[in-house]
């Protein structure tokens, strides 16, 4: 396994002994690109440098300084984007709460591992990544730079996928998502979370927004037209909201294409709307909703600041974060919490959403607690503008078929 050595692996953990044993482990398995570090300070500045940020943290949970849960917070401000594995004694219990609060922050994680470690069991981990890893030629291992990006803006090769929103009381198709994929000439399709990132840090952010925004609402029109009149939403981050130009661009393409502003829905991630200076933010925001555009709160429950934000900007939508969706119905945290954000979106009146649907116990999860509405693959996944036509036979088939058999809250 030579080429495992390629591989850049730091190791975060209080006590020097484990260190040591971790590493030993890993040179077994023939990764030798390692370092250690016996706390967070040091581990951040290895990280803050291009040429020590490791693809991969073994990262222990219980430090005396900054603990786990921690330094996680600071990866995410950092935007690192490697892999993670969490080891520690705590129990199952906790690893797991600790493995889905690092998901939520949509940091990559390959599992954890209990200490005392099981090599075996650290093995089986790292295994079935690095064999993906280590080909450097697998796309999926490609880091793409800001000048691809730009290109790939230029020469129209980002393409909108759109993925149904439906009402859980009757099924009906309310409105769509627009989810942006570049279409690489030799890469194949490559998914948002590799290049939104770069473009955001690289000014690109407004290019491609227009972009996707563009394409969304002429296709929007177009369904109009057809009779089809589908809600169609789109993503915007902060860095889109910080000059007063958005606005316009919005205002001049809805009227454009002759769509009622309603029928257009900005959704925005929790932790991003407020930024050192949110008054711009806020202005747009408060401004595209008295011309009657539709505001939503993406990610709901994975922010900072999120009831603040609710106080401030008059949303109509709320979308419960697929972390506390997917599996509710069988997990009393995920339900508590899932529970929590339907009951405070009811309060304010707001539409709520339910992102991450993947199965039949999470819909009928929603159709007992009366959320609006459901997004995820068990409805359909992101699809191509073309497909949409097709799918929505297929749904109401579905439909016929029983989905709304079970009875919905009352
Ligand atoms: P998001 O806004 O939270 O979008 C939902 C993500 O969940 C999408 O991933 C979607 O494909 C995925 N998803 C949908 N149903 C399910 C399900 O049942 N199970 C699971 N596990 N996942 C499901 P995608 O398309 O990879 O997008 C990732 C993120 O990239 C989005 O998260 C959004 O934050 C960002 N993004 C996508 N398009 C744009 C865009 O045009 N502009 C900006 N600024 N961000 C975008
Ligand atoms: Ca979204
Ligand atoms: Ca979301």
């Amino acid at each position: 396994m030579d080429s495992a050595s390629h591989i850049k692996i730091l190791i975060l953990d209080d006590d020097t002994f484990m260190l040591k044993l971790l590493s030993r482990m890993l040179v077994k398995l023939g990764y030798t690109a390692i370092t250690t570090c016996d706390n967070g300070s040091d581990a951040l500045k290895k990280i803050d440098h291009a040429d020590t940020c490791p693809d991969l943290i073994l990262l222990d949970l219980n430090m005396p300084d900054m603990d786990g849960i921690e330094f996680v917070r600071y990866l995410v401000d950092r935007q690192y984007h490697g892999k993670l594995v969490l080891v520690s004694g705590e129990d199952e219990r906790m690893l797991k709460t600790a493995e889905r609060l690092v998901h939520a922050h949509k940091i990559p994680m390959l599992g954890y591992v209990h200490k005392p470690v099981d090599p075996g069991k650290l093995a089986e981990i790292l295994l079935g990544w690095t064999a993906n890893a280590l080909n450097p030629l697998s796309p999926s291992r490609k880091i793409y730079s800001a000048d691809d990006i730009k290109s790939a803006i230029a020469h129209q090769e980002l393409v909108n996928y759109y993925q149904p929103k439906v009402s859980v009381e009757n099924g009906d198709v309310i409105g769509v998502e627009t989810l942006v994929r570049w279409h690489h000439p030799q890469d194949g399709v490559i998914m948002p979370d590799r290049f939104i990132h770069i473009a955001e840090d690289n000014n690109l952010i407004d290019d491609l927004t227009r972009l996707v925004l563009t394409q969304a609402i002429v296709q929007a029109g177009k369904w109009h037209q057809s009779g089809l009149t589908l809600r169609v939403s789109i993503n915007v981050t902060m860095d889109n909201l910080a000059s007063l130009n958005f606005q316009d661009m919005v205002v001049n393409l809805v009227n454009e294409n002759n769509l009622p502003p309603q029928k257009i829905v900005i959704e925005i991630t929790e932790s991003q709307v407020m930024g050192p200076d949110a008054r711009i933010p806020l202005e747009i925001l408060t401004r595209l909703r008295l011309k009657r555009f539709h505001l939503s709160i993406d990610d709901f429950g994975t922010g900072h600041s999120s009831l603040s934000q609710l106080r401030d900007i008059p949303f109509n939508e709320l979308k419960i974060d697929q972390g506390f969706v997917h599996r509710a119905w069988s997990d009393d945290t995920l339900r508590a919490i899932y529970d929590a954000s339907l009951a405070m979106g009811k309060q304010l009146g707001m539409d709520i959403v339910a992102e991450g649907v993947e199965d039949r116990n999470d819909w009928e999860l929603l159709r007992e607690t009366g959320c609006d509405m459901a997004q995820g693959n068990f409805i359909s996944e992101p699809l191509l503008a073309d497909d949409l036509p097709r799918w929505m036979e297929e749904w109401q088939n579905r439909v016929r078929a029983g989905l709304l058999d079970n009875p919905p809250a009352s």
